[in-house]
């Protein structure tokens, strides 16, 4: 039987384990196994696997050397087969033309904040899933405990994303970003003219969240009003115990209570910058609840549906955003993400000019 890749293998159980929420721990055998065996001659693995040394090289435990062993002799890996075979059953409807449509991903993170895998290999996840683009989108200074980026750190991002862009499949492109910190004042926690820079600029609440509600929908509004904000991330705040996507990787006591603010004014505050909610497909957000979205829905605003990634895997969460979008009528043509690229950097760069041409000032 002609041999599989063992990299391979252990790079798809590694997917498939963080799209159902495990934990990173265990993720991470198989990742950095798979890192072991890439540098590995193909000798030396022949050699192991038949003396059975696998498991003495640093990076691999008993349970993925069994998998590479497998991998080796042609076998598909008994761990990988229980995987495939819990697949996400299939959507249906609206949700399925919704997932469809969808483009591309504008809220993702890698190693260089607080996600578990470098850009590369998102990438990678992405073009594999078919996406056109990926957008990169870590975190901004202040958000210490997740590791933000200062402006310097930024920029060498940026140089080295059009790097990585360069060498990157024909049709695939990474595009910058950022998840910018909204302050206490509904300012930006990024330099203006990095900003500027960047293609999309996703805003996030993630201090304060129990701010009273005059003061959090003037935060908001103010956020929206800037003309570098494009897409405003997950709207609450909120945390709910993880359901569908295997509730084994989430840890109870962990939820939190929607933020409150007046909807009416932060919708109307998006109609009228052309601002996009996002609608947060994570399994532990859900974000916004599906009241706040139908009336969003109804009150004519623009979507993107993203992942909040910070694993490969987890970039195929885009079906449980579609499911909810969905359910509340989201129209697909007024979700920017199932907009050509082309369209959406216009949109991105377009009311920046607007609000700049209006007078408005970023407050
Ligand atoms: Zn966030
Ligand atoms: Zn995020």
């Amino acid at each position: 039987m002609p041999s599989r890749d063992p990299v391979a293998d252990l790079r798809r159980i590694a997917f498939l384990l963080e799209r159902a929420n495990e934990s990173t721990y265990r993720v991470r055998s198989f990742r950095s196994a798979a890192t072991t065996v890439a540098a590995l001659p193909v000798t030396e693995l022949a050699e192991r696997a038949a003396a059975g040394t696998l498991g003495e090289l640093s990076g691999v435990g008993e349970v993925t050397a069994r998998c590479i062993a497998e991998s080796l002799a042609g076998e598909e890996p008994v761990y990988l087969r229980r995987l495939e075979s819990t697949e996400g059953t299939d959507l249906n409807g609206a949700a399925r033309k919704l997932r469809e449509a969808l483009r591309g991903d504008c809220h993702a993170h890698s190693d260089w904040s607080d996600g578990g895998s470098p850009i590369e290999e998102m990438a990678l996840a992405a073009v594999e899933l078919g996406h056109e683009y990926l957008v990169l989108t870590d975190h901004s200074p202040r958000l210490t405990v997740a590791r933000g980026l200062p402006p310097a750190r930024l920029r060498r991002q940026l140089d080295y994303v059009a790097k990585l862009n360069d060498a990157l499949p024909e049709g695939f492109r990474i595009l910058t970003g950022i998840e910018v910190d909204i302050l206490d004042d509904g300012s930006l926690d990024q330099e203006d003219a990095l900003l500027a820079r960047l293609d999309v600029v996703v805003g996030s609440v993630h201090s304060k969240l129990r701010d009273e509600s005059p003061r959090m929908t003037r935060r908001m509004v103010n956020a929206i009003a800037n003309p570098h904000l494009d897409i405003l991330g997950h709207l609450t705040g909120r945390k709910v115990a993880a359901e569908g996507a295997g509730d084994r990787g989430h840890r109870k006591g962990h939820t939190r209570p929607p933020s409150t603010f007046d909807l009416d004014k932060v919708i109307a505050a998006c109609l009228e910058h052309g601002k996009a909610i996002e609608i947060n497909s994570r399994p532990d957000r859900l974000d916004p609840p599906k009241r706040m979205l139908t009336v969003a829905v109804e009150a004519g605003c623009l979507f993107s549906i993203d992942t909040d990634a910070h694993a490969p895997g987890q970039l195929d969460w885009l079906r449980y955003g579609c499911e909810r979008a969905a359910l509340c009528g989201v129209p697909p043509e007024r979700v920017v993400n199932t907009w050509s690229m082309e369209r959406l950097l216009e949109w991105a760069a377009g009311h920046s000019g607007k609000a700049v041409g209006s007078g408005r000032g970023t407050n």
